[in-house]
């Protein structure tokens, strides 16, 4: 049996009675089919509404496929009588109103200012998007059209609902006709606005909408998607955003307009900064390759330099330039290593040094577990998985004294 859909004709009733004609068990949850219903189930891209049912919370609200009953999902096992007492949760009702009717007004805006027609709508707790049929539109035409559609909910314009056959559904300019289906059409009219066949619930008047705001557009192949705002909707962004700008301004000591001029600048100053402080890390490089030219031990006639970094000290370009420094002295040759969450070996040597790095390297990164990594023999390195400071001294222990060997 279908159930009488009792919204279709009035979206502002809340409380109702109904008798229970079916129950339904499914993996535990429990639906009643009710006689008559004013819950909207989820479709047409609206959700479906909340409320209770002999004062047991409504979870969910479906339309059954085979044969489009509504079921009334509850938080519940128990059946009672027949007789049931039903009552909607306004607040999410008034809600999908808003934002539904606004969706009309919208997109009948759009193709008055842009010629672009709606493919698409969807509206969640959180999001509220129409799916545009333009690949672009500029920022004035979006403007206009947020615009046009405010004005509609200034002029209070009355909503009609009507009922029509698909014939005479086909002789009306309707933005929208659905798929073919049996029976009448339920089509929905914003005096001389806007008139499509929808399911919905929505407003009796555009004023009830409050406000449309434009809040994100979102390129997506040939279709541009908009996401916007309604009602409560539009004044819960406009906190959250007044709020930040605020938060902003207080931080920042400085007026609205120069917010963004403002966080640009300091933007541009941590640029700086960060590379100051590069240059001077650099430079203390330079005094640290001088400090562990002096440390240095002796084979032969060659400076051998082994150390090992943590990877907060230091990161593998320092390491280079720290290779490159200490290097540059005759007779030298380095053995560095960098431990913490990515390990690396940087083995180089001085042109006139003794050694083959690349021949040290692979040994050495096996201790840590890898083998990416190589170079020439003036210089070579590799990088490994997460080391602790240990291991990376073990490789490089083991490239030292396969060095000697190679020295000796
Ligand atoms: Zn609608």
């Amino acid at each position: 049996m279908i159930s009488k859909r009792l919204y279709y004709q009035n979206a502002y009733n809340i409380r109702f009675e109904a008798t229970i004609v079916e129950r339904v068990r499914d993996e535990g949850q429990t639906a009643v089919v009710l006689d008559q219903t004013y819950f909207y189930p989820t479709s047409g891209g609206q959700p479906f509404d909340i409320g209770t049912i002999n004062n047991i919370p409504v979870t969910n609200v479906s339309i059954r496929e085979k044969d489009e009953a509504i079921l009334h999902w509850l938080d519940t096992r128990e059946l009672w009588d027949d007789k049931i007492s039903a009552h909607i949760n306004w607040t999410r009702r008034f809600d999908h109103m808003q934002q539904h009717t606004g969706q009309h007004i919208l997109s009948q805006s759009f193709i008055q200012v842009a010629q672009a027609e709606t493919v698409g709508f969807h509206l969640s707790d959180n999001s509220l998007t129409i799916d545009l049929h333009t690949a672009q539109l500029s920022p004035t035409q979006v403007e206009e059209a947020e615009y046009l559609a405010n004005q509609i909910i200034w002029q209070n314009r009355p909503i009609h609902i009507r009922s029509v056959s698909l014939e005479e559904a086909k002789k009306l300019s309707l933005r929208k006709l659905p798929p073919v289906r049996q029976g009448k059409l339920r089509l929905i009219e914003i005096e001389k606005f806007d008139l499509t066949a929808c399911g919905g619930t929505h407003v009796s008047h555009t004023g009830e909408v409050g406000m449309i705001k434009v809040v994100k557009l979102e390129r997506q192949n040939n279709q541009l998607r908009v996401e916007f705002a309604c009602g409560k909707r539009a004044l819960q962004d406009y906190r959250l955003k007044n709020g930040i700008v605020n938060q902003l301004t207080n931080e920042l000591t400085t007026g609205i307009e120069d917010v963004v001029p403002s966080v640009l600048r300091a933007k541009e100053e941590n640029k700086e900064n960060r590379r100051q402080l590069k240059k001077q890390q650099e430079q203390l490089l330079f005094f640290e390759a001088a400090e562990m030219l002096k440390n240095s031990k002796m084979v032969g006639q060659t400076a051998v330099i082994t150390r090992v970094f943590s990877d907060n000290e230091c990161d593998p370009g320092q390491l280079r330039i720290l290779g490159s420094h200490l290097t540059q002295n005759s007779q030298v040759v380095a053995l560095l290593g960098l431990a913490g969450e990515k390990s690396q070996l940087l083995f180089c040597r001085a042109k006139d040094a003794p050694g083959e790095m690349n021949q040290l390297l692979k040994p050495a990164l096996q201790i840590l577990g890898s083998a990416a990594g190589g170079g020439s023999p003036i210089m070579a390195q590799g990088g490994g998985p997460a080391t602790d400071k240990e291991r990376v001294e073990q490789a490089i222990e083991k490239a030292e004294r396969l060095l000697v060997g190679q020295i000796r």
